[in-house]
């Protein structure tokens, strides 16, 4: 079980504080605004009323011996950056913070912290990306153009033979394939796709939107 302070209790910071919590953590919540705070208080460990932009209550709260804390703070970009000055002064190392701009992004890199969120433009990629590609459940970006990708065995490609749908992009790897509750590793070049099986792609995007074609 690790401790974590979530800074700023609007819909954002709620839900990653409640998300900590069921999944066992130790949560500490921190907002300025009573009404936020009396909303939360019930789901998470501690939830309490302060402004985290003074140092003191933050030692106050031992926020120093937190894991990790997340500023959740949006609109007032001066507080939150206030915060996390004072949150690397405590020797905090593991800081998340939600940027609002472009100008409140560039200062937080500038304060190197482990970690700058955007949650509407984030949500907003998702959403164009299954859109786009409706056959991908789900994707992780590890750069810019290199993704994996979990996607489904569409009606276009049942009954097409792995090593024929693989060919059009060898340079993708295949990390698994999942039939019903059984998973394959390794994949059989020969095997025949059925509809509704998953494969979990690795590549570059080029590469994975040359395969997508054939999906649809
Ligand atoms: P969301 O989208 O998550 O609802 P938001 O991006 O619109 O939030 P705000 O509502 O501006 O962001 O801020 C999130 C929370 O941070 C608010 O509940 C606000 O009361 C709290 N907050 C603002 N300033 C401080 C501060 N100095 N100390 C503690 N909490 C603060």
């Amino acid at each position: 079980m690790a401790q974590f302070a979530v800074i700023g209790l609007g819909s954002f910071g709620a839900t990653v504080a409640t998300q900590l919590v069921s999944l066992k953590h130790d949560v500490i919540g921190i907002d300025i605004n009573k009404k936020y705070v009396e909303n939360i208080a019930e789901e998470i460990t501690h939830a309490v009323i302060a402004d985290a932009t003074d140092e003191h209550v933050l030692q106050e709260l031992n926020i120093q011996n937190c894991d990790a804390v997340v500023v959740a703070i949006g609109e007032d970009i001066e507080a939150s950056i206030l915060c996390v000055l004072h949150l690397k002064n405590m020797g905090l190392e593991k800081i998340y913070v939600k940027a609002k701009s472009k100008a409140h992004h560039m200062i937080l890199t500038h304060l190197q912290v482990s970690k700058i969120i955007h949650p509407e433009e984030d949500m907003g990629v998702r959403i164009a990306q299954s859109l786009s590609y409706p056959m991908v459940s789900r994707y992780m970006a590890l750069e810019d153009d290199h993704f994996i990708v979990k996607v489904e065995v569409t009606e276009a490609l049942n009954g097409t033979r792995y090593h024929e749908f693989i060919g059009h992009a060898p340079e993708v790897k295949t990390l698994l394939h999942k039939r019903g509750s059984e998973i394959q590793l390794s994949l059989d070049p020969q095997l025949i796709m059925q509809q509704g099986d998953i494969l979990v792609l690795e590549g570059q995007l080029d590469q994975l939107k040359r395969l997508s074609k054939h999906f649809k």
